[in-house]
């Protein structure tokens, strides 16, 4: 949206509200409860700005209400008008209020700005091709729309030639990404490495429940020097039953098998997953069959999240566990997690390894290895390059390293 405001000739800050705009056009996200309070927190705080506030993002396409609720007068802009967003601030300075929440397939690609920042984040479709009894995004983002992998891959190299030395491949569900145009995530991972020039290419999170249709092939993208071995793959529960009322169509040996075989092939790699822990069906044997799978796979990342309500979700009208028993076992999980992670990092000290680095902190910098760890210097180090590194201890989420 930035982009084509910029290009329509409006001039785009990115500070928080405080200053005096002409226009707040606020992004928002509906994955997780807490989130959306914050969200819904921050618009009733700008809510004085009348039809000059334009929310978008999932929050604007799945919940007009609560926007409603908080901020009457706000217009609204869902996600798949932001092509159109220019015209909705046009018409906002022309003293109507907007209201484009009609849903429209449009591929985005061509919408992709060039930067010159190091991390540069490419959209690669939009939707899924599942239905998460957990999920309200689903009814942001409707069914998959892949966009056109020639545009991609011609904004993935104009983004290299202006210097991103990392690219980003995102999506609800890049697992899905070309199913819908006879193409898949291996082949774009595979020609986007063929790409001219010194960067590393980030997979995003991938469900499994496609990865059979083209793991053999992803795995061969994977033996590029300039795919990070990082593979972001959510199981969600350890348990058949759960996945299946959570109408996730794997099993979780299916899953148990791809961490193996993914083991074996690229050896090192670093896996990640996503957990939730108090889904209205799962049983204490359940929860116990989750930790038993996390002991087992062992990922250097698993990200906990409570079961919470979202509006539209299947999951939503079921009756709901008692909160004292889905707080026990977030924190049983998130510390079995936090410790395998420990476990898992501690081994790498005194390694060596190429690291980009990607992001300046207050006191230090951070950067990637190839196997996307992320790593922590407290001296300077060049921003942008990639330099070598050698592991010297660890901390809560990351590595801490100094250049050799
Ligand atoms: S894959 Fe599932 S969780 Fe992800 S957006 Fe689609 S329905 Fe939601």
């Amino acid at each position: 949206m930035g982009k084509i405001l910029a290009d329509n000739g409006y001039s785009v800050d990115e500070k928080d509200e405080g200053a005096d705009y002409d226009f707040i056009v606020l992004n928002t996200c509906t994955v997780k409860k807490a989130t959306e309070q914050s969200i819904l927190y921050r618009i009733s705080k700008l809510k004085d700005m009348g039809n000059r506030l334009l929310v978008g993002g999932c929050m604007a396409s799945a919940n007009k209400d609560l926007i409603m609720g908080a901020s009457p007068n706000a217009s609204i802009i869902s996600t798949s008008n932001v092509n159109m967003v220019a015209e909705a601030i046009a018409k906002i300075e022309s003293g109507t209020r907007v209201q484009e929440d009609k849903y429209q397939r449009t591929d985005k690609s061509g919408l992709i700005p060039v930067s010159n920042s190091v991390i540069s984040r490419i959209p690669i479709s939009e939707g899924c091709l599942s239905s998460c009894s957990f999920c309200e995004t689903k009814f942001a983002r409707g069914p998959l729309n892949s966009f056109s992998q020639d545009v991609l891959l011609n904004a993935i190299s104009m983004n290299v030639k202006a210097g991103a030395k990392e690219i980003e491949l995102t999506s609800q569900d890049t697992g899905a990404y070309g199913l819908d145009k006879g193409t898949n995530i291996a082949e774009l991972v595979s020609r986007a490495s063929e790409i001219e020039g010194r960067f590393k290419i980030r997979v995003g999170m991938l469900n499994p429940q496609h990865l059979h249709k083209y793991f053999d092939s992803l795995l061969e993208a994977y033996g590029n020097e300039r795919v990070y071995k990082f593979i972001h793959i959510p199981v969600q529960s350890g348990s058949d039953s759960v996945l299946k009322d959570m109408g996730r169509i794997y099993t979780v040996d299916e899953f148990r098998a791809y961490c193996k075989e993914l083991e074996r092939k690229v050896p090192g790699i670093n896996i990640a997953t996503d957990i939730i822990v108090g889904f209205p069906t799962e049983t204490e044997e359940d929860f116990n069959a989750t930790m038993d799978l996390l002991k087992e796979v062992k990922p250097n990342i698993a990200n906990i999240s409570k079961f919470t309500k979202r509006p539209h979700a299947k999951a939503s009208f079921l009756r709901q566990l008692d909160n004292g028993v889905v707080k026990r076992r977030s924190i049983e999980v998130s510390r079995l997690s936090r410790q395998l992670q420990m476990e898992k990092r501690k081994m790498l000290i005194g390694t060596k390894r190429e690291v980009l680095v990607n992001e300046k902190g207050a006191k230090s910098f951070m950067g990637r290895d190839s196997y996307y760890y992320e790593i922590s210097f407290l001296d300077y180090v060049p921003f942008g390059e990639f330099i070598n590194a050698e592991i010297l201890g660890v901390s809560p989420g990351s590595l801490l390293a100094r250049v050799v």
